[in-house]
């Protein structure tokens, strides 16, 4: 499939940053610079506290609002956990799965991951997937296989017809938050791995239909290259997610 026919996501992923006052006040800064933008769909990920305050302020708008995880049981003794069913009746449309820094801090594995994504899908959430390689695994030459195996294991019994909902998020470890960027090639490479890893699980028409995006110290001024690249759908973005101007810049890249 030609890259033009799949959509482009630009996903802000706002970590633990923003209280709802300073959520409010960011959506409003960012609402009108992004209105009318019709190249690409506009997700903010944003803490859980944040989002009633957030689908509140997006309604009527072409932004669309996330979580940054999810637990994967219904409800029970998860202190501190919150579930998909109730992401959905807050008003949710996507959720941040298997982001490195819950698999670092965590101690969040694929079995988990996978678990979750199992869930999010099961309640129609739309899923952002993170996979990606830390430094010493590209350094060592094994990217290929890390993505790949990460891949399969946290979709793992996932069916053909939720992929439709699931989109994959390429992050390398060595380049989230630390403002060194995988070159537009390298991601282009690594995302086109995936891209055929999900060929060999789902068959060629899934993979070149499913939204692959770049996220690692993705900015105002390294966006445009990157989001030319053939493999690459869109953008899962943290630091400059938190400044409407910039957020705006990648939007409009990706028009
Ligand atoms: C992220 O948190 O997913 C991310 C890519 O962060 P940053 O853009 O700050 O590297």
């Amino acid at each position: 499939m030609d890259k033009a026919k799949r959509p482009v996501v630009i996903a802000g992923n706002w970590k633990m940053n923003k209280t709802p006052a300073e959520a409010k006040t960011l959506i409003e800064e960012l609402k009108p610079m992004v209105s009318g933008k019709k190249g690409c769909d506009i997700v903010l990920c944003v803490p859980y506290v944040d989002i009633s305050v957030a689908v509140e302020s997006t309604k009527g708008t072409n932004i669309k609002i996330g979580a940054e995880n999810v637990h994967f049981a219904e409800s029970g003794a998860y202190t501190g956990e919150i579930s998909s069913k109730m992401l959905k009746e807050c008003g949710v449309e996507y959720v941040i799965i298997g982001h490195s820094e819950r698999r670092q801090y965590f101690a969040e594995t694929d079995e988990t991951v996978n678990l979750r994504t199992k869930a999010a899908l099961a309640e129609g959430l739309k899923v952002i997937l993170c996979v990606g390689e830390v430094k010493e695994q590209r350094l060592s030459g094994i990217t290929d296989e890390i993505v790949s195996i990460q891949t399969k294991l946290d979709l793992a019994g996932v069916n053909a017809d939720d992929m439709k909902n699931v989109i994959i998020a390429y992050e390398p470890v060595w380049a989230i938050g630390t403002g060194l960027t995988a070159t537009p090639e390298q991601a282009d490479e690594t995302c086109g791995v995936i891209r055929s890893t999900l060929a060999k699980l789902y068959g060629e028409n899934i993979a070149e239909s499913t939204v692959i995006q770049y996220g690692g110290s993705m900015n105002a001024k390294n966006a445009a290259e990157l989001l030319a690249k053939k493999n690459v759908d869109g953008g899962l973005i943290g630091g400059a997610s938190l400044k409407a101007p910039d957020f705006t810049v990648i939007v409009e890249a990706a028009q």
